[in-house]
């Protein structure tokens, strides 16, 4: 197994994980900044834990999904890389115990919970650590086009990148490569 047929598989599954774009770009990010923790919030099959890790980073990793979590644990024991991750088979959003400290906090897991999860896990960021999201565009969706859910869903993800643009402790750029994505510097106090 290697990086080329998880993807293939994560496809024929239907699993949206990251893109190639956001996967080049994790590569550079992780070596240019130093990254060495990564706590992930939703992990899948494991294709973006797996890929942090062979940047040679440790990866802590929330998924909540059963069959989510059997796939990511199959994974994290065929590749070499699961050596350094660690699967946190819980919901992120009602998780209690103490987790350490982190260099890069990546989020893509629901959508609709970007805000919550970005102030919950802000603690365990360090100084000058990082708040990464995936998916800010979400497929670029109409929102004319959508049912109502899926409405719902985009308006909180523009408030999500109001809440990022104007918050007072973090420094946001926002990419358009892949589905969109934010990168959240904290400023050093
Ligand atoms: N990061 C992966 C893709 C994750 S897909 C990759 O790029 O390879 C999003 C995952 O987040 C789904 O498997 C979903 O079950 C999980 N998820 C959503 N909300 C969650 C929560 N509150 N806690 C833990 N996992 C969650
Ligand atoms: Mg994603």
């Amino acid at each position: 197994m290697n990086f080329v047929s998880l993807k293939a598989y994560a496809l024929e599954k239907k699993v949206p994980i990251i893109t190639d774009e956001v996967f080049d770009f994790l590569k550079l990010f992780i070596s240019q900044n130093q990254i060495k923790d990564v706590l992930e919030i939703g992990t899948a099959i494991g294709y973006s834990a797996l890929a942090m890790a062979s940047f040679g980073c440790h990866v802590t990793t929330f998924e909540r999904d059963e069959f989510m979590i059997d796939e990511a644990k199959k994974h994290f024991d065929l590749f070499e890389e699961g050596e350094r991750v660690t699967l946190i088979p819980f919901d992120a959003l009602t998780y209690e115990k103490n987790l350490g400290m982190f260099d890069l906090i990546f989020i893509d897991a629901a959508k609709s919970q970007y805000e919550t999860f970005f102030n919950k896990y802000k603690p365990y960021l360090k100084q000058g650590g990082y708040i990464v999201c995936d998916n800010l565009h979400f497929h670029h969706l109409d929102p004319s086009k959508v049912n109502r859910h899926t409405q719902a869903l985009l308006k909180k993800l523009e408030k999500f990148k109001v809440f990022l643009k104007e918050h007072t402790e973090f420094e946001t750029t926002f990419y358009d490569f892949g589905d969109g994505v934010s990168v959240s510097k904290r400023i050093m106090l």
